[in-house]
């Protein structure tokens, strides 16, 4: 990074912060990960410096030359990807994603059925606290009381009920494979739209380890910056049919000028997920995630919900430990390792939560799966001794040694 350290010296010294922050802590919020030196450089260009408002070809003013091939360029890897007719680079985010596509396919007051945020479902798929909710008519379906696993009857019989005109799949908090056949099925059979929200498991759909919802959703929504690795952003795939669409519902109903730096960034991580590393990356995200749900597995009191991971995260039940999870998530976080609340799948309260787990991070850093073994035996003997001051010790030492064994590479 470009050293401006004389020129606001306030700002640089709080990057640094948040750089040793990074060296330093165990990073296991599953919605984040480590972009690539190269990311990181194309969203620091000068590309930040030019306005970019509408499509390639089709710009409001004049000077997009390189902004066109690099706009397009980014289109076409997210389409080879994830093997679809038509992508949109330009939203800004996860969140504007979805709102674009409400925009596209919805009036206000439709109904659209997702999962509900106890579930694991995001906030922007009808909570009432967010323009989704507000806006348009939402029902929610859940998980099975005893699995804690998408029951898709119960989903069909919901959906039968309340026909909706768009079917949300997805999650930030579900460990399990989602089979997207399944929710078409119900879509084609109450006559709804099928959207996905892959924000979370995209970089494992695009190295192959996840079922990819792009062949059988008519649209499907990701961040750029969980699992895939880019930066933070959002995109859309869809069937060359709902193209116009779509792009109208980004722009301008949704935003005006493209964030062009970042949509350069998006290729470069976009690129990069096309190589064969990008394949084993992804299947040690899940290898990890294994390790790590097997040590949670053998103790008594911690609950891994729905008792595996088929991906790259997890929730555990800390009831039984006597932790909220904003409890234990602090207590996590004073010996080195980040996590973050997770909402239990049938509660409804305000302080019953786990705490999410998640590998993306630490894979990028090269653990292994006897490391990340060893990273769910550390916060196993945490959360079950709050206050030993000895075993909190000692676990900053452990994590210590593991994060000087693997810098971040930047
Ligand atoms: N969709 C899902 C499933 C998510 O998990 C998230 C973020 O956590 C989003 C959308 C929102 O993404 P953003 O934070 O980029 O708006």
């Amino acid at each position: 990074m470009y050293d401006f350290s004389k020129e606001d010296p306030e700002i640089f010294k709080s990057i640094e912060h948040e750089n040793n922050r990074q060296d330093n802590v165990i990073e296991l919020i599953a919605s984040e990960n480590i972009a690539s030196k190269a990311v990181c450089a194309a969203q620091g260009s000068v590309l930040t410096n030019k306005y970019a408002v509408g499509y390639p070809g089709k710009r409001v003013y004049t000077g997009n030359e390189a902004i066109d091939e690099i706009d397009k360029i980014a289109k076409k890897r997210a389409e080879e990807l994830f093997h679809a007719e038509y992508a949109n680079v330009h939203p800004h985010s996860g969140s504007q994603a979805n709102q674009a596509v409400y925009a596209a396919f919805l009036q206000p007051g439709d109904r659209i059925l997702a999962m509900s945020e106890h579930a694991g479902g995001h906030f922007t798929h009808g909570q009432k606290h967010n323009f989704s909710g507000q806006l348009y008519e939402s029902h929610f379906y859940g998980v099975d009381p005893k699995t804690e696993l998408l029951d898709f009857e119960n989903i069909r019989q919901i959906a039968l009920e309340v026909k909706p005109k768009l079917i949300i799949a997805g999650a930030s908090a579900y460990s399990h494979i989602i089979y997207w056949d399944e929710f078409r099925k119900i879509a084609d059979e109450v006559g709804a739209i099928l959207m996905v929200d892959m924000a979370h498991i995209a970089g494992l759909v695009a190295a192959g380890v996840h079922p990819n919802p792009v062949e059988v959703a008519d649209v499907v929504t990701t961040t750029t910056h969980k699992t895939l690795r880019g930066p933070r952003g959002g995109m859309i795939l869809a069937k060359a049919k709902y193209a116009d669409k779509l792009d109208y519902a980004v722009f301008p109903i949704s935003q005006s000028g493209a964030l062009e730096h970042v949509i350069a960034a998006k290729a470069v991580a976009l690129g990069e997920a096309l190589k064969p590393e990008f394949h084993y990356y992804a299947k040690n995200v899940i290898k990890n995630a294994k390790a790590m749900a097997k040590v949670f597995n053998q103790d008594e009191k911690i609950r891994v919900v729905s008792g595996d991971t088929e991906n790259h995260e997890m929730t555990l039940d800390l009831n039984a430990v006597g932790l909220t999870g904003d409890q234990a998530a602090e207590l996590l976080y004073s010996v080195g390792i980040a996590t973050n609340k997770e909402l239990l799948p049938l509660e409804d309260g305000d302080t019953m939560e786990g705490i999410r787990i998640g590998t993306p991070t630490i894979t990028s850093r090269n653990f292994n799966e006897e490391e990340a073994a060893k990273v769910a035996t550390i916060i196993v003997d945490v959360l079950n001794h709050p206050g030993h001051q000895n075993i909190l010790d000692d676990a900053k030492q452990q994590v210590h040694d593991l994060v000087v064994k693997h810098p971040v590479n930047r």
